[in-house]
């Protein structure tokens, strides 16, 4: 058998040209520019010279593609792919090490992560999970997972599995789970106290009045208490008033130049099934009221939480300080967010709601169920996360430094299987029935596959397409031949010539055996021998969005031919298809890209 690096070689020619455009793009302002590039590659690798012709447009793409990223997400990926020994690479490597928390003693550290279960949980909470949890670890801790589910009209038995399942699989595991809604009685009994302790009233305005009052900064009526408002206060917290007759609101300060302290809302009354508590609670505390009281009472002593909550910081501490509570202590992180890509349920709701993608788990979507199905690692995530830091600052990371950090992972793991895209036939004219032992992966013995190939091959159309006549190419792992005539679909003796007419392209190649060395030069490509070919899909998810506009292409379906073998594979089994990318086995026929 002859040499079984070429698959590496080709993985090899493009990171050197994501490197060598990356490098180009942060030298001259985030745009790089593809004759640039190319003499670089030509520098790095004399070999490759030769083969210029044919990188070109591989050139040209990577130079489109990575030109999109702004300079500081540029910088960022190339010191996540740098293989070159540089400073950017070693830095790279090392986790970036978490700030120490203020005030915090071995052993006493209690942090908290708080979904709603109103949705899958996204990457943006794999965020929040995983710092959580590395600070209750760092300071030998414990971490509180508690299900947020003060809304009975939005949460669901199966958002709750989801946050369960998703914290599982990143391998987060809480010391305690627990709900809010475990504590409702106590919360009101808390709202009650703050109601009659002065430091909250009731408020029978409606929804636009307050927001009127509100934006102009004046009280309203219903803060002076009247014996009338005693009255509704007792039938408040009964349960016995309708739906948005009357709300519970903080006694803030209308003018605050902070607006989170205009009075905020504590307390609706909200109708509807409560998973948990079914439909025996009425009266149901915000997230305002119930984030403090519960951290407090849980032991909270590090909240941490992402920074659009900031302004809302004030108001945890002064309902605190009117009921007499203990004050844990605030934090804020920064969002996650990817261009182009909804890092929030709010953003993903209406996409589901509207059929654009197909479900939580569609792979267009930066959900973990989404992730995980196209084949991420739970340990690229955790390592991703924490090469960001526990920082305010607003910068995007590019998605590709996630993909980075998982390559890494799946790299050595993954086996190598051939697949065409567009199948174009190729026609061996002297070759002979034989078996052939293909190694499962060019560095690490992941085992070998056996096939029988013939004299006809399915070779991708693009590669058929750019072939001259008289050209010598390299079927990987298998021999070289010389391309001898290209039959047209016209040809009235095609089935005679070629002994097939189930192409579905224009073309036939001829070709003819004609040795086993290999010459750097060479283009090598992919093969399915078409007595093992398998019918196959892969499904690439794309960004979802162009711009503000959501990408009506986003995910695109490749047809082409497998190998048998890979019918043998269990779903979410990792693969590398040659020259395609990686990818996860979604059923029989059908693949789901990860990424390159
Ligand atoms: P969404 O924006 O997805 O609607 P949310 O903030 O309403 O999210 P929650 O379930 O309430 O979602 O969030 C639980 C925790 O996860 C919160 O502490 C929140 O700050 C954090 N979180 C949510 N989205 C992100 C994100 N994109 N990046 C980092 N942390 C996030
Ligand atoms: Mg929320």
């Amino acid at each position: 058998m002859s040499s079984s690096s070429y698959s590496s070689k080709d993985e090899d020619v493009d990171s050197i040209i994501r490197q060598a455009v990356l490098k180009n793009a942060v030298q001259h302002d985030g745009k790089a520019k593809s004759d640039n590039v190319i003499s670089k590659v030509i520098a790095q690798r004399p070999n490759l010279r030769n083969q210029i012709k044919s990188l070109v447009p591989q050139i040209r793409q990577a130079v489109e593609e990575l030109n999109h990223l702004t300079l500081a997400q540029q910088k960022e990926l190339l010191a996540h792919t740098s293989t070159d020994g540089t400073e950017a690479s070693k830095e790279n490597e090392k986790v970036r090490l978490l700030p120490s928390l203020p005030d915090a003693q071995m052993g006493r550290v209690v942090t908290r992560f708080p979904p709603e279960p109103n949705g899958y949980p996204h990457i943006g909470h794999a965020k929040a999970a995983i710092i959580d949890e590395e600070y209750a670890r760092l300071y030998n801790g414990k971490l509180i997972l508690r299900f947020d589910d003060t809304n009975p009209l939005n949460e669901k038995i199966e958002y709750y599995e989801a946050i369960n399942d998703g914290l599982h699989w990143l391998g987060v595991v809480p010391d305690i789970v627990k709900n809010t809604s475990d504590d409702i009685t106590l919360l009101c009994d808390y709202g009650k106290k703050l109601v009659e302790t002065g430091g909250a009233y009731i408020c029978s305005c409606s929804q636009t009045r307050i927001r009127e009052m509100r934006a102009k900064g004046i009280p309203c009526e219903c803060r002076s208490v009247s014996s009338e408002s005693k009255e509704k206060l007792r039938t408040f917290f009964d349960g016995s008033v309708e739906p948005n007759s009357a709300i519970i609101r903080f006694k803030g300060n209308m003018a605050d130049t902070n607006t989170a302290m205009r009075d905020p809302t504590l307390f609706r009354i909200i109708d509807g099934q409560h998973p948990k508590l079914g439909g025996s609670n009425r009266v149901w505390p915000t997230y305002d009221f119930a984030a403090p009281v519960e951290d407090s009472l849980d032991g909270v002593t590090h909240a941490l939480r992402t920074k659009e909550y900031e302004l809302r910081n004030a108001l945890y501490y002064a309902i605190l300080d009117k009921l007499l509570l203990r004050k844990p202590i605030l934090l804020e992180f920064s969002r996650l967010e990817f261009d182009c890509m909804p890092v929030s349920k709010r953003k993903i709701v209406p996409l589901i709601n509207n059929g654009l993608v197909q479900g939580w788990a569609d792979p267009r979507l930066p959900t973990l169920a989404a992730l995980r199905r196209r084949g991420f690692m739970p340990e690229a995530i955790r390592k991703f996360v924490l090469s960001l830091g526990f920082t305010l600052s607003e910068t995007k990371p590019p998605f590709e430094s996630l993909e980075a950090s998982n390559r890494k992972i799946i790299d050595p793991t993954s086996i190598r299987l051939f697949f065409v895209k567009n199948p174009t036939i190729l026609m061996v004219k002297n070759a002979h029935l034989q078996e052939v032992i293909l190694n499962n992966h060019p560095n690490f013995d992941l085992g070998h596959r056996r096939i029988e190939v013939s004299s006809l091959f399915y070779i991708d159309e693009n590669d058929a397409i750019s072939m001259e006549i008289g050209e010598e190419v390299r079927l990987m792992e298998l021999y070289n031949v010389t391309i001898r005539d290209a039959v047209p679909e016209t040809q009235p003796n095609r089935v005679e010539i070629c002994g097939t007419n189930s192409a579905r392209n224009e073309r036939v190649l001829i070709a003819e055996r004609t040795g086993e060395i290999i010459s750097h030069n060479m283009r090598k490509i992919q093969w399915v021998a078409k007595n093992d070919a398998l019918p196959y899909h892969v499904l690439v998810p794309r960004q979802l969005y162009n711009g503000e506009n959501f990408n009506s292409n986003s995910l695109e379906c490749f047809q082409g031919y497998a190998e048998s073998f890979i019918g043998s594979l269990s779903k979410g089994t990792i693969i590398q298809l040659v020259r395609f990318g990686f990818c996860s086995i979604n059923d029989d026929n059908t693949a789901i890209f990860t990424h390159r």
